[in-house]
């Protein structure tokens, strides 16, 4: 984050509630200038006072003193063949997060990352093997979709293809349910009608099985779940996904039928990694199936998208394609992730956000260092 100079109160992030009590407090301002404020921060993308013209000269200058908009600071972007893009925004001096825009014709899908590396460590995955750094703040999170409008906006009115964010998705770095605080608060500003107005079906939080988290959940959010499961049977599962150890697969779906329940969902969505002789079997489909049918469930089939130093390889499409067969043929909706960015390294599971020596050298960062690229060793 670039630090607020002195001890001004960053506005992006603020939950309405604490934003309207803030204005009352610092400045004796009604609530109604609360609501201006959220507007023209995620509505109209700004952030300086000087530009929120309709709030008096004497408000802005007070604004000034006290208050913020800072957002994280763009360290790099790529853009796919394909048309997705990637940015890689500075968290600290060796470590970025990744934030994804994927447009499709019907939509443009923003994936956005929770923490700075993942303490889950599964084993299939890039981020696992930073290990983990640090949870995001609010303003980190919210502050990925503010940034990605702005870049979207700015093509738009270049003349490139206008494409705006209508979903969002917690399937960058980080498990969500793990920075459930700040997560939580950064969906309430995404669905607030003076944040950005999404609809909670267009809101997906993806999680690796964080249990408690998730009835926890089902009480104070409302958004679409998707749950990483990618293997049917416990023993498979707590290879792939460590976090099962804790919480095994019955607990889990336990959890998710409750969800849907209390929210009156339409279904849990379930990921399931295409790995090459380790989870594709027909008959692992089969007991797949048997889990899922009959639930509000629907599966999510995405190939593996491979990274240095992984063992693991894709499974053949005709592979894939007799899987999703073998569980459609069971009344299992089963559907395959088309992979996107995969050019970039910005498909699923390939976001790392390790600041490689290039960019550091070219920003003029570079760290006299030359140990591991941690943020410990950089320091
Ligand atoms: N921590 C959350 C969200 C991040 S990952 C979670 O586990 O759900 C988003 C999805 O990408 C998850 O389903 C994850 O299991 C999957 N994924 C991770 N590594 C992958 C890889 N190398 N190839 C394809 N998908 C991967």
């Amino acid at each position: 984050m670039q630090q607020a100079a002195g001890d001004r109160v960053n506005l992006l992030g603020l939950p309405r509630a604490e934003l309207e009590a803030f204005v009352a407090a610092r400045l004796g301002a009604k609530p109604f200038r609360a609501r201006q404020l959220m507007k023209w921060i995620y509505r109209r993308g700004a952030a300086h006072f000087s530009e929120m013209t309709d709030l008096g000269k004497d408000l802005r200058a007070a604004l000034e003193e006290v208050a913020s908009v800072t957002t994280p600071q763009i360290l790099a972007r790529q853009d796919s063949s394909d048309g997705t893009r990637k940015w890689m925004l500075r968290m600290d001096a060796a470590q970025g997060i990744e934030t994804v825009f994927i447009p499709e014709p019907d939509r443009g899908t923003l994936c956005i990352s929770s923490q700075v590396g993942c303490a889950m460590d599964c084993s299939f995955c890039a981020t696992a093997q930073q290990g983990f750094n640090r949870n995001l703040s609010v303003a980190e999170i919210v502050g990925q979709v503010w940034l990605a409008r702005r870049e979207l906006g700015l093509e738009a009115a270049a003349g490139g293809a206008a494409h705006g964010i209508t979903n969002v998705v917690f399937m960058g770095m980080g498990e969500p349910l793990a920075n459930y605080r700040n997560v939580v608060q950064a969906v309430s500003i995404l669905l607030d009608d003076m944040g950005y107005d999404l609809s909670r079906r267009r809101v997906t939080l993806s999680t690796s099985g964080l249990v408690p988290q998730i009835y926890k959940l089902a009480e104070e959010c409302n958004v679409a779940l998707a749950v990483s499961l990618h293997a049917p049977s416990d023993e498979l599962r707590n290879e792939l996904v460590p976090i099962n150890r804790k919480h095994p697969i019955a607990e889990l779906l336990s959890a998710c039928w409750h969800y849907i329940e209390r929210q009156n969902g339409r279904s849990v969505t379930f990921e399931y990694v295409m790995l090459d002789g380790i989870n594709d079997r027909p008959d692992q489909a089969r007991e797949l199936a048997r889990l899922l049918r009959d639930r509000p469930a629907k599966l999510n089939l995405i190939p593996f998208n491979p990274f240095g130093g992984t063992r693991y390889r894709r499974s053949p499409d005709a592979t894939i394609v007799r899987f999703r067969d073998v569980l459609n043929d069971m009344g299992v909706i089963a559907t395959i992730r088309r992979t996107r960015g995969g050019d970039i390294d910005a498909a699923c599971g390939q976001l790392a956000g390790r600041v490689d020596d290039r960019l550091l050298t070219r920003l003029g960062l570079k760290l006299p260092n030359h140990g591991p690229r941690t943020a410990a060793a950089l320091r």
